[in-house]
């Protein structure tokens, strides 16, 4: 997408997880994590289609025991995305993943420690280095480690640096440098700062997220403005957007609205509404209802506008590839800017999807 302000983003080592290329020149990625339980195998290959088909290029799966870890072969072998371990403190788990074949592990080194001791973080970072894969060391605000918390007083943005530090530090000794680093926080104050010191001392790439965000409504806006602001700084190779929700896949489509919202990446239609005001002539929620349903799995970055009165409409849908303008008990199409139909508010819907399918030929042709 042309990025018309421009943002320059900070050079960072290329780092391949699996077939998909993460830092460096690579695209912004965009994943997930399953919230299925991992040992059912069925489930969790079949909701990695499911976000996989929403646009999510890398997903990641919780590792919590020996079963769990046993079954990563069999999700491998039914999922064409590049498939990332989740571990937290047994380093046994984090072999057993790597000797099944993942793309990825993403362990945090300060808990894998606190259980098996350095070595055991050594094991491991020679275990991927043989395998050839990523690691990435994702450090979150909830488990620095205490000296750390000692020496900072709370668990801050210095502190988790630090300990991010510490830990690629200590892969370099083992000659080990296909990293991604993390530095998760739930405040996003502290998030951004910690970003953005941590990226002014390294350059891995840098997975981005504002852990434990909330439900869709609250996680959705503190995502978008932490790991927006931080896009719109240049900082950032990949992310996920962390919600609680029952629907996984809104975490895809918040995290390519993000991205579309930054002019960063295209993915699909591009919509705008009006607010609706005093002058709205036309039943809007029907009216935006109507046209989102047609471009559900509409695919090419197109931009639409839906605007609620014939005076102001026209005008503020100006830079709209189609918009479609209420009216009192009718309506108009406009293409670019220019009117090309106008219709009873009823027709309004199907006199867009023709224009849509006209739009669509028009860019084959
Ligand atoms: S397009 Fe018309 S109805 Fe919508 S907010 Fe603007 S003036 Fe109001």
């Amino acid at each position: 997408m042309e990025n018309s302000w421009s943002i320059k983003r900070r050079k960072t080592r290329r780092i391949n997880v699996g077939n998909v290329s993460v830092g460096g020149d690579a695209p912004v990625r965009v994943q997930s994590m399953c919230n299925t339980d991992t040992r059912n195998v069925k489930a969790t290959i079949d909701q990695i289609h499911e976000l996989e088909d929403a646009g999510c290029e890398i997903i990641r799966v919780a590792v919590p025991d020996k079963q769990a870890a046993s079954v990563l072969h069999e999700i491998k072998r039914g999922i064409d995305l590049p498939l990332v371990a989740d571990i937290h403190f047994d380093h046994e788990l984090a072999l057993e993943a790597i000797k099944q074949g993942v793309d990825k592990i993403r362990i945090n080194p300060g808990n894998i420690a606190m259980r098996s001791g350095r070595k055991g973080v050594e094991e491991v970072v020679r275990a991927a280095k043989d395998a050839g894969i990523a690691i990435r060391i994702g450090v979150n605000s909830g488990s620095i480690e205490k000296h750390l918390i000692d020496k900072y007083g709370y668990p801050t943005p210095e502190a988790a640096v630090e300990s991010a530090l510490d830990h690629i530090r200590f892969c370099e000794s083992l000659d080990f440098e296909n990293l991604i680093i993390s530095v998760k926080f739930s405040r996003v104050p502290e998030m951004i700062s910690a970003y953005k010191l941590l990226s002014s001392k390294i350059d891995y790439p840098l997975h981005l997220g504002v852990t434990e965000a909330g439900t869709s409504w609250i996680g959705t806006i503190k995502s978008a403005i932490g790991i927006g602001t931080l896009l719109s700084m240049g900082i950032g190779d990949t992310f996920r957007v962390s919600l609680t929700t029952p629907d996984k896949t809104e975490e895809i489509r918040t995290a390519y609205e993000i991205l579309k919202s930054l002019e960063i990446r295209s993915h699909g239609p591009m919509f705008t509404s009006c607010p609706t005001c005093g002058r709205t002539e036309v039943d809007m929620l029907k009216l935006t209802k109507g046209v989102q349903d047609v471009l559900k799995d509409v695919k090419e970055p197109i931009r639409v506008a839906v605007m609620g009165c014939i005076v102001n409409g026209p005008g503020e849908a100006k830079e709209a590839d189609i918009a479609v303008v209420g009216g009192k008990g009718r309506g108009a199409i406009y293409k670019k800017g220019k009117l090309v139909k106008t219709t009873t508010e009823e027709g309004l819907i199907d006199a867009f999807k023709a224009e849509l399918d006209a739009l669509g030929k028009e860019s084959q042709a």
